[in-house]
């Protein structure tokens, strides 16, 4: 089944230059990326995107981390991409991720961990639309035929 879902690439992930490695790992899936936007999270972006997490315990800690500098949101759409991200993401805690998941290579603390991705199609479709319009995501076409633009 295609679907789309949610990605940040948080900012530990930005600043430590590991941008262009993620979104590489969607691309070698040939998930398309069909809509993409650097931004900083906000206390009132982050209270919508992280609306199932208001009041737990870490709660501020991981709001004040999303805020430290900026993100990168990503809609991705392939087949079964929904669960297909979360297994390349690896769990949420990277001592417990698998080995090549990004959160064993990259993430720094359960907190601190690179990466979200929306976790069933209900949640995808909600989060999506924190970050993007409808107007903004796009369709892939991959029936282009490119030769028609040769011309040397
Ligand atoms: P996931 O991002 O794997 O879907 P959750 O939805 O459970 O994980 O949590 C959202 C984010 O909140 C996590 O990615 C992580 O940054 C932070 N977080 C979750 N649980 C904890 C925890 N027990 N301690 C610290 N940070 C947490
Ligand atoms: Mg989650």
């Amino acid at each position: 089944m295609r679907q789309r879902t949610l990605v940040l690439i948080k900012p530990d992930a930005v600043v430590n230059y590991h941008i262009g490695n993620i979104i590489d790992r969607y691309e070698r899936e040939k998930f398309d990326i069909v809509a993409m936007r650097m931004l900083e999270m906000d206390d009132c972006i982050a209270s919508k995107h992280y609306a199932e997490h208001v009041g737990k315990p870490y709660y501020q800690r991981l709001v004040d981390f999303m805020a430290t500098d900026r993100i990168v949101a990503l809609v991705v759409e392939g087949e079964n991409v929904i669960e297909r991200v979360r297994e390349i993401h690896g769990k949420t805690d990277p001592k417990k991720a698998a080995p090549g998941t990004i959160r064993a290579d990259f993430a720094l603390s359960k907190t601190v961990n690179s990466v979200h991705a929306s976790d069933s199609p209900e949640s995808a479709e909600r989060e999506v639309h924190v970050f993007f319009s409808e107007t903004e995501i796009y369709q892939p076409n991959h029936d282009i035929d490119f030769s028609v633009f040769d011309g040397d």
